[in-house]
């Protein structure tokens, strides 16, 4: 019984109305059932003892009678109250576990709903991590409001570009990530640049200033098998390249490694402290 009446409670079914109805009917029939059960097992032992103050067959009539009008009605009366009650909180647990996974200003999703979705996605894609260059020097400039206008300009392009295969977040600040899936490697780097490039090409119109900006961004690959937590590493890292390589582009894992290998040959032994972009690159590998 009480297993049949939890199936009957799952809280997933309150979420549509007809739902609720369609428990409150259930319930008011278990009910009825239930009522006339009891009235058929206590019935005709009161008959048999004379505590009946009508015929046997009268007083099961009457039994079965109420036991519809009033066993039914009351208990599909409350059966709909709990039942909107439990469609109340199901959506606002809905609303609620929508906004724990959206960031506010962006409307993008946060960095907790980004980690689960990277965790859970199969087969290639490309991770990218994308950070606007010298946000500091627009908050600076402009002013903190102007600099959220950015975040919000830039989180539209993003997810204008991105179809819905692909998942795009606001990672915290002006950084965002973005899993592009369902094409081939080339076009998925092809599409992060394309992004890349129509930001600078863009200036971005807030409280009466066009803001010129660029953004910088990291790829790494997620191939089956491979850490998620590597992946996210290695993005970075191509992204610490592409602002140590000047900015407004955009470095493939693959290149950062082709970079951190040049600057070694560049340097090599004795050449400390020239102080050049290949340093960085080198510090970025630990070389
Ligand atoms: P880089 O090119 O190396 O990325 O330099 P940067 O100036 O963009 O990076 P930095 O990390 O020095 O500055 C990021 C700034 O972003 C600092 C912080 O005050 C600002 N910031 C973080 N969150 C928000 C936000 O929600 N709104 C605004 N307007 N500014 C934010
Ligand atoms: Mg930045
Ligand atoms: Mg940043």
């Amino acid at each position: 019984m009480k297993n049949w009446m939890s199936l009957q409670a799952d809280l997933g079914n309150f979420q549509y109305r007809r739902n609720v109805y369609v428990f409150a009917l259930k319930m008011s029939f278990l009910a009825v059932i239930l009522s006339g059960v009891i009235i058929a097992l206590t019935i005709p032992p009161l008959g048999f003892l004379g505590l009946l103050p009508m015929t046997l067959p009268h007083a099961i009539g009457f039994g079965a009678v109420f036991s519809w009008l009033v066993g039914g009605t009351v208990s599909g009366m409350l059966s709909l109250a709990a039942g909107f009650t439990m469609h109340e909180l199901t959506l606002s647990r809905a609303e609620f576990e929508k906004l724990s996974r959206t960031d506010t200003l962006s409307g993008l999703l946060n960095r907790r709903a980004f980690t689960e979705a990277l965790d859970n996605t199969e087969g290639d894609a490309s991770l990218v991590i994308f950070d606007v260059d010298r946000f500091k020097a627009i908050n600076d400039r402009f002013g903190h409001a102007c600099g959220d206008a950015v975040i919000t300009a830039v989180s539209a392009v993003l997810t204008s570009t991105f179809d819905d295969l692909s998942v795009v977040a606001r990672l915290g600040g002006e950084e965002f990530g973005v899993i592009v899936s369902g094409e081939p490697l080339e076009a998925r780097m092809e599409r992060i640049q394309a992004v890349r490039a129509s930001i600078a090409g863009r200036p971005i119109a807030a409280e009466g200033h066009n803001i010129a900006i660029t953004i910088s961004g990291g790829v790494a690959d997620l191939i089956a098998g491979r850490n998620k937590q590597q992946v996210y590493a290695s993005a970075d890292r191509a992204l610490y390249l592409a602002k140590a390589l000047g900015r407004n582009r955009v470095v493939h894992e693959r290149e950062g490694l082709q970079h951190a290998w040049h600057g070694l040959a560049e340097n090599g032994p004795g050449a400390e402290g020239r102080g050049t972009g290949s340093d960085n690159v080198m510090q970025a590998y630990g070389i």
